[in-house]
């Protein structure tokens, strides 16, 4: 199972931000108000999650590092929505066989709390407010083949604090909050979408950008498009959501970019935040381990609404 379980990190834990990702994931699926980050040289040293969620019972801490021992499949009605979820109960397990991991976690209402050390297997009360706390160290010690994919700290960190803006854009709801090194790098706190969308794409943002707003039936586009003149040259500020999870998709991208067509100059790229909801069984989300990639039963309906959607947008007057 070990191996079995290093074969699966390799699909779901290629560097540091994976384990953000995944860590954060568990977060919010834990309830969570506030997620607290704190990451050691690009979190190749530390990564360690925060969370003041539900939190995971003294005789559930070892089945948490089970391969799919997710307690998220509780019933046959759970079945259901595995099939629209996919792949649960991995990523612990995952990143345990490739790290020194623990989980120190107090359930709501509990005594006291539990810490696991993973390597080990050793579970002992600790001291804890209610919630969890995922340590991980020293990510790939034990494949230094692995290891030696990494880039330097600081590129590591930035797709670290990729991975946590992510989740950000999707929970305004969420607080979240970003060190490095002992130094606080991010803080943003739960509120609208709104100010999320200032506090993680900047200020200017909400002046630089258009409403977004567009349904056609159950299908719903919103969020807020970047003004062309106010385009970054960078291509990593798109940021594209389906039904609250963030994803890397063709048809929106190419969607979106086709409604800049004409409006961008050289290699500018536009700036967006689009959220799209659609009927679950119209979207299959089992195409990859991290749910990174998605793919749509009708693929054109989704690139013409988006496409309408950024379009109608920017050609809207400005208030
Ligand atoms: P999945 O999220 O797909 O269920 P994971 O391997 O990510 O699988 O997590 C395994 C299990 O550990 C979860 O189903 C959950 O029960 C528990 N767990 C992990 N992280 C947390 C957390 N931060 N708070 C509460 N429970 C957690
Ligand atoms: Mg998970």
């Amino acid at each position: 199972d070990e191996l079995v379980s290093q074969i699966a990190a390799g699909e779901v834990v290629e560097r540091p931000a994976s384990v953000v990702r995944e860590l954060v994931d568990n977060a919010l699926d834990a309830g969570a108000s506030q997620v607290t980050v704190r990451l050691l040289a690009g979190g190749v040293r530390l990564i360690c999650v925060e969370d003041d969620g539900g939190g995971i019972a003294r005789e559930e801490l070892p089945l948490a590092l089970k391969r799919h021992a997710t307690s998220k499949i509780g019933s046959l009605a759970d079945l259901e929505s595995v099939a629209t979820m996919g792949f649960r109960g991995e990523a612990l397990a995952a990143i345990a066989s490739v790290s020194e991991m623990s989980l120190l976690s107090r359930e709501q209402g509990a005594a006291t709390a539990f810490l696991l050390d993973a390597s080990s297997g050793e579970l002992r009360p600790a001291a804890r407010s209610a919630g969890t706390t995922v340590e991980v160290k020293e990510l790939f010690f034990s494949t230094p083949a692995r290891r030696k994919f990494l880039k330097t700290d600081a590129t590591e960190m930035a797709h670290c604090l990729e991975a946590v803006r992510r989740h950000a854009l999707a929970r305004p709801d969420v607080g979240f909050t970003v060190w490095h090194e002992g130094k606080l790098v991010e803080q943003w706190r739960a509120g609208t979408r709104e100010q999320r969308l200032a506090d993680v794409l900047g200020e200017d943002f909400l002046e630089q950008s258009v409403a977004v707003e567009h349904a056609i039936g159950p299908l719903r586009i919103r969020g807020r498009a970047g003004i062309p003149d106010a385009a970054r040259s960078r291509a990593d500020w798109q940021f594209a959501y389906v039904n609250g999870r963030y994803v890397r998709d063709k048809v929106i991208t190419h969607a979106a970019r086709s409604a800049y067509e004409d409006l961008l100059h050289g290699n500018r790229q536009p700036v967006y935040a689009l959220y799209v909801e659609i009927d679950p069984t119209r979207v299959d989300v089992n195409v990859h381990p991290t749910k990174i990639e998605v793919r749509f039963r009708d693929s054109r309906e989704v690139h013409q609404a988006v496409r309408h959607a950024v379009e109608g947008a920017l050609s809207a007057p400005r208030a």
